[in-house]
């Protein structure tokens, strides 16, 4: 075919967006030439056009650009759902990100003992100030809570019973279901109670010379309303004194702070399940405690010891940069500034005054470039596993439009991503997720859009 002559050869096209390209490493230039090349050759013994030299050009440098482009990108989170697993669920503090940064960019005494010279454990980080504010004797921190609960399950009820109640065999999401995670850790689940209703005495009764431990599952994602019952953790703790059995509650979220203040109802804080008598607690780092992702562990310091002689603490342990963002995260508490430092906190804790300047800012600019908005009134939600079908009033920024689905994904696909909602056929936005520094950038990629 005459025609597949004039295709130009890889090194012309290559050298024709070598400008194009200056940063990206000349090899890769040389294959998406190629291959750019092969599939225009293809097409054309198909009966396709001979492609002019901007479209090679162009394919070649798009080519290039999308395998250099980040997979990972920031994303505005107008959701108003504060946690948001997908969304990557915590925003850290500038004094978390800076401790971080500071120790991520060199050495540091992660596992040596600066006073003797000689190793050291990364255990012991942050482990002082997360027992003196959760009341807890000792902790140990890991990958992530899943790990955590499957950890202290292995070192401390394989091939024994466990007691859970009927009603807390729950399903987290992603694949973490209590059943599932008691048998891979070795331990023999014993169902106690019923779905709905289950007593102290349930386990009592369950108890055999067999069992090793009590296990109490926070409801992270749902509710149980009507005719329920569940024993206070402190019952519970004194059926495992009387027993001789460990009484371990996996609280999901890990909060510290009292939510009541904030309009909300109460979500069980790592100090009382402490104070109630649980030996051992366990929470993630990346929920409401507003840290890098982990799971922490915290209880007395004989069951913590046990925990950490097991095999997978050396498998699901954590690096330098999640220890010393977690420090800096616990300082905020010991500071009792979480509410300002915290972005989680300071989301929960955003007013709807602030919340109303903040969209009439909004609305002006964007009615100032003839873009029509309304002012809702809507729900946030904390979201990660915590306080579920529990909301608080905020409002949207609102626009109408006559295909609400495409504008909400041409946000989500533009530069930067903005993920919206849709409330009654109409794209919102709201605020406080927003990071308030982001309200300009928001409204550029509105008007964009
Ligand atoms: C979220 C949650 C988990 C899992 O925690 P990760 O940190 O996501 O591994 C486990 N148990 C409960 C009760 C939870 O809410």
């Amino acid at each position: 075919m005459e025609q597949l002559r004039q295709l130009p050869s890889t090194e012309r096209l290559a050298s024709a967006v070598t400008q194009a390209l200056a940063d990206e490493p000349h090899a890769l230039v040389i294959e998406a030439a190629r291959s750019t090349l092969e599939r225009a050759r293809q097409s054309m013994l198909q009966g396709g056009i001979l492609p002019t030299s901007a479209d090679l050009e162009q394919e070649v440098i798009a080519a290039v650009e999308a395998l250099v482009r980040p997979t990972l990108i920031p994303v505005i989170n107008a959701t108003g759902v504060i946690v948001h697993t997908n969304l990557g669920r915590a925003l850290l503090s500038t004094a978390a990100l800076d401790a971080m940064r500071r120790i991520g960019a060199g050495y540091s005494n992660l596992e040596f003992d600066l006073a003797s010279g000689t190793r050291g454990s990364r255990t012991l980080h942050a482990e002082i100030l997360l027992a003196r504010l959760t009341g807890a004797e000792a902790a140990l921190i890991v990958n992530n809570n899943a790990a955590a609960v499957m950890l202290v399950m292995a070192a401390l009820a394989r091939d024994r019973q466990v007691l859970v109640s009927r009603g807390q065999l729950v399903e987290i999401g992603g694949g973490f279901r209590i059943p599932d995670v008691l048998r891979q850790s070795g331990a023999h689940l014993v169902e106690v109670g019923t779905t709905n209703r289950t007593y102290a005495r349930d386990y009592l009764e369950a108890t055999t010379p067999e069992t090793a431990m009590i296990l109490s599952v926070h409801y992270s994602n749902f509710r149980l309303q009507g005719f329920v019952h569940q024993p206070e953790l402190s019952e519970l703790a004194a059926v495992a004194r009387d027993n001789n059995l460990i009484l371990v509650e996996d609280l999901g979220s890990g909060c510290l702070l009292d939510t009541l203040p904030y309009g909300l109802s109460h979500e069980p804080t790592v100090q009382e399940s402490i104070a109630a008598g649980a030996h051992l607690v366990c929470f993630s780092g990346d929920k409401l405690f507003g840290g890098p992702q982990a799971g922490i562990i915290v209880g007395t310091h004989q069951l913590l010891t046990a925990v950490k002689r097991h095999p997978l603490v050396r498998a699901l342990r954590v690096d330098k940069m999640t220890f010393a963002g977690i420090q800096a995260t616990l300082l905020h508490y010991l500071r009792g500034e979480a509410e300002t430092q915290v972005p989680v906190w300071r989301m929960i804790a955003a007013s709807l005054e602030s919340l109303m300047l903040r969209v009439q800012h909004c609305s002006a600019v964007l009615s100032a470039a003839g873009i029509d908005t309304r002012t809702l009134a809507g729900e946030s939600t904390v979201g990660g596993g915590s306080l579920p079908g529990e909301t608080m009033p905020t409002l949207l920024l609102a626009l109408p439009h006559a295909h609400p689905q495409d504008l909400a994904r041409r946000l989500r696909q533009g530069q930067p991503a903005v993920v919206p909602r849709i409330q009654d056929g109409m794209v919102v936005f709201d605020l406080r997720t927003v990071l308030p520094d982001e309200d300009a950038i928001l409204v550029r990629a509105i008007l964009s859009a």
